[in-house]
């Protein structure tokens, strides 16, 4: 399996997970790229702070690894309030969201991670609380069970989700606040890797910086987990520091894909050249000839690929481009040559 694929899709281990902690930009100085989400947070969040009300709810949406986590932290950071993470699989009952709910303090964040996955249920009681932070619970069973309801303290919930095609719109038109993270342009990414190198205490140049920028994916996360693989190579193969030389041997060595693609992307791009002479073929059949779900690989599969020139969607489905044929060293068959 491709490293980078591995990096992506995979449940961090703690190893992972305080190494990313580390990296993760505590407030909005610190946080490269997204700028228009960025400016728009710091209004909405210097507006709450100076009423001393809980910022309306926030909504997040973009590809896995874009920042949706560490923007949630800088927000509570910034509005200087406490900070409660959960997920929508991991709120099975309502009784859990009672529980989360409940341990709130005044106008704290509550960070619910891809949360098109909570159950019907647990949405149903999320929405009262959302509106008049008030929750309403069953108590006891059968012909004795009834109802209470339970105030909560006013809190700002932040949503954050790779796949918003999924959320209800009752469910979305609770989010005052609604952002969607874009992949970042290879100079942002190099910047971010840069700060990364520092806080590891790792020389980088700036070259070595922008090859490994330019074969991240538009992804911090990626970034990051390339510069640590990197890193190693740097100590055992080279001398320590990270120049452009260790940075392409390692790179090779990991079998990066030159332009930042992972296995699925490369998956794709392949199916639709070998199996529908590089389209047009519409998505559901993509989908199904791959194994994959339709709505997973539009709204997180193909953004990158139709933003770095790969793809093409057409009234008559997707299209794969010249750079794509090119790519994975096809001969291009122009529309013309396929006709025949
Ligand atoms: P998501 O929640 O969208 O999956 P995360 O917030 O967990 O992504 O970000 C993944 C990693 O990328 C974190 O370790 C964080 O340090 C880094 N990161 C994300 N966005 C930025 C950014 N704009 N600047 C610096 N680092 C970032």
């Amino acid at each position: 399996m491709n490293d980078q694929f591995d990096i992506r899709s995979r449940r961090l281990n703690e190893n992972e997970q305080d190494f990313e902690k580390a990296l993760r930009p505590l407030s909005f100085m610190d946080f490269r790229g997204q700028e228009k989400v960025v400016e728009n947070l710091k209004i909405f969040v210097s507006a709450a702070s100076m009423r001393n009300e809980p910022m309306d709810h926030v909504l997040l949406h973009g590809p896995p690894g874009l920042g949706k986590t560490t923007l949630s932290n800088i927000i509570a950071n910034e509005l200087g309030v406490g900070f409660k993470v959960t997920s929508g699989p991991v709120l099975d009952k309502p009784g859990d969201l009672a529980g989360v709910l409940t341990a709130l303090e005044a106008n704290d964040v509550l960070f619910i991670d891809e949360i098109h996955r909570l159950s019907p249920v647990v949405e149903e009681y999320l929405y009262s609380a959302m509106e008049d932070y008030r929750i309403d619970i069953m108590i006891d069973k059968g012909p004795s069970a009834r109802s209470i309801q339970l105030d909560i303290n006013p809190f700002t919930m932040i949503g954050a989700t790779t796949r918003s095609g999924l959320l209800t719109a009752p469910l979305r038109a609770r989010f005052g606040i609604n952002c969607h993270l874009e992949y970042y342009q290879a100079e942002v990414l190099s910047g971010i890797i840069q700060r990364s190198a520092r806080i590891m205490d790792v020389p980088c140049s700036t070259e070595a910086a922008s090859e490994i920028a330019r074969r991240s994916r538009g992804t911090p996360r990626v970034a990051n987990a390339l510069l640590r693989r990197i890193r190693d190579f740097a100590q055992v193969k080279g001398n320590g520091k990270i120049d452009l030389n260790i940075t392409k041997y390692a790179l090779s060595a990991l079998n990066i894909d030159t332009h930042g693609l992972d296995e699925i992307d490369n998956r794709i791009l392949t199916t639709i050249i070998d199996k529908f002479q590089g389209g047009p073929v519409g998505l559901t059949t993509i989908a199904t000839a791959l194994g994959e779900d339709a709505g997973t690989l539009e709204e997180v599969y193909e953004p990158f690929l139709i933003q770095e020139g790969f793809l093409k969607r057409t009234p008559r489905g997707r299209e794969v481009t010249e750079l794509a044929w090119k790519h994975l060293g096809r001969n291009y068959q122009g529309n013309f040559q396929r006709l025949f």
